[in-house]
């Protein structure tokens, strides 16, 4: 079957970035880190178990090599019954690896602090949720845990574990301090937990008076690095943290984060200084195993016609096809489910819980080819998926070959080592110049598909 049947042996004349530019398309931006975040909450039902635990103490602390500091399983720690009973209940058989490390130190008497860092689905929620659950007293009837998170939806979602693994601790009530929810002046809340975004807990706290900062004895501080890429919330996480530290100088300070570059690392120190420090070095994606092609068209037409050779000459497992926007995405579907093809479209502009929905039934085998753009790429562990197209090769706003969209997109951790396929579409010189620096900067050929060999992809 040919792949590619126009008369091409140099590069097509069009030649400009002029097809990137034409309409504005909110897909084409990277899609919002809080977006990202609650993505991947709503799809990780299970644990993500890879990389490499790091702890880093504190100045001037012994090193702690002694037993307290590693935990093989829940009953080391001599939980409260009713939350060993609860985990069982959910399934949770064992720590996992950042709790086992982490649990140790957030349970310790005295309390310490902690900055943690690993991806999201290791188990970071699980183990403050179990902290802050473990350090309430449910016949005190004011709040003493306060956990901050940067919007109501990532809110909502810590709730969730608090209700589930507080089933059988009927007196610990939670409260939520997110859009919507009110508090008269003066009065003091009484639930013991109470979960929030930095303006309304910042209201509630120092506004409103109605939580006492020096009973607070638990401070979370949760997706710190999603909380940094929002406009005034770094510093009223700070302003509350300084508020609670003032009013209960013992208070436990906890941060977590899925990614720990110099701007997170920063902003902790600010809220911990001197931190003990866990890191998940996540397992690095490399583009070993994955066969690279690139496919010349002379433009649009022409590549939906290599599109359709390719799709008509291969049993296509399961695969993904990336576009550059929302439009051309919705167009491709379109074009394609017409001819019959079974393939479902995702893109930023369904609902949220809806993106996460279609992500789990193609992980779940219910659809085969997805056809989406880079809002949802963080979303998609694409270790079971054996093709995946660029249609469009994947740029930055400005227009930049993105280097870590493609290595997102395309590459495979040691673990799922399987073998894969990559072909990019290029239908102009500016998306050719593109496919050509990817390929010398993963220093990783990219050959070329032509008609004369589709032995290439077996
Ligand atoms: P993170 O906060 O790092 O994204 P979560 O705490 O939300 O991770 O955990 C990811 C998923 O794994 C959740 O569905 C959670 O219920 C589950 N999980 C967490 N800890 C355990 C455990 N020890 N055993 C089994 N499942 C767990």
């Amino acid at each position: 079957i040919p792949i590619w049947t126009s008369n091409h042996q140099t590069m097509p004349p069009v030649a400009s970035a002029d097809s990137f530019q034409s309409s504005f398309d909110e897909d084409a931006r990277p899609a919002p880190k809080a977006d990202i975040a609650l993505l991947n909450k709503l799809v990780h039902k299970k644990l993500e178990e890879v990389g490499e635990v790091q702890i880093k103490l504190p100045n001037q602390q012994q090193d702690p090599t002694s037993p307290l500091y590693s935990v093989k399983s829940f009953e080391d720690l001599r939980l409260k019954e009713s939350l060993v009973k609860a985990l069982y209940k959910m399934g949770f058989q064992q720590p996992s690896k950042i709790q086992e490390a982490a649990l140790p130190i957030l349970l310790v008497e005295p309390p310490q602090n902690l900055i943690a860092q690993s991806q999201s689905g290791t188990g970071k929620t699980a183990a403050f949720v179990l902290t802050m659950l473990s350090r309430v007293k449910a016949e005190d009837k004011f709040a003493q845990c306060i956990c901050l998170a940067p919007t109501y939806e990532l809110a909502l979602q810590i709730g969730k574990v608090v209700e589930e693994m507080s089933q059988f601790m009927p007196d610990v009530k939670l409260r939520y301090a997110i859009r919507g929810e009110m508090v008269e002046r003066g009065q003091k809340v009484q639930e013991q937990i109470i979960i929030g975004t930095p303006g309304k807990m910042l209201d509630w706290l120092i506004k409103y008076r109605c939580i006492d900062a020096t009973k607070i004895k638990c401070f979370v501080l949760d997706e710190a690095d999603v909380m940094i890429s929002q406009q005034g919330h770094q510093d009223q996480s700070v302003r509350i943290h300084n508020e609670i530290e003032r009013a209960n100088p013992n208070c436990q300070c906890l941060l977590f984060s899925a990614t720990y570059d110099d701007q997170v690392v920063a902003f902790a120190e600010t809220i911990i200084p001197n931190p003990m420090l866990i890191t998940l070095r996540p397992e690095e994606q490399a583009l070993n195993n994955i066969k690279q092609f690139y496919v010349l068209c002379s433009g649009r037409d022409d590549k939906y016609e290599a599109m359709l050779n390719l799709y008509g000459g291969l049993t296509i497992g399961s695969a993904i096809i990336f576009c550059y926007t929302r439009k051309s995405a919705a167009w491709l579907t379109e074009r394609l489910q017409q001819r019959g093809h079974a393939v479902t479209l995702l893109t930023g502009e369904l609902p949220i819980e809806e993106r996460a929905l279609i992500i789990q039934q193609f992980k779940d085998g219910h659809h085969k080819v997805l056809i989406t753009t880079n809002v949802c790429a963080r979303g998609i562990d694409v270790s079971q998926v054996s093709i995946v197209i660029n249609y469009d090769p994947p740029i930055t706003v400005d227009k930049q070959p993105d280097f870590e969209t493609y290595l997102h997109r395309i590459g495979r951790t040691g673990r799922f080592g399987k073998a894969g396929i990559a072909i990019n579409f290029c239908d102009s010189d500016f998306a050719f110049s593109i496919i050509k620096a990817i390929a010398d900067h993963f220093g990783k050929p990219i050959e070329q598909l032509d008609t004369a060999d589709t032995e290439q992809l077996e």
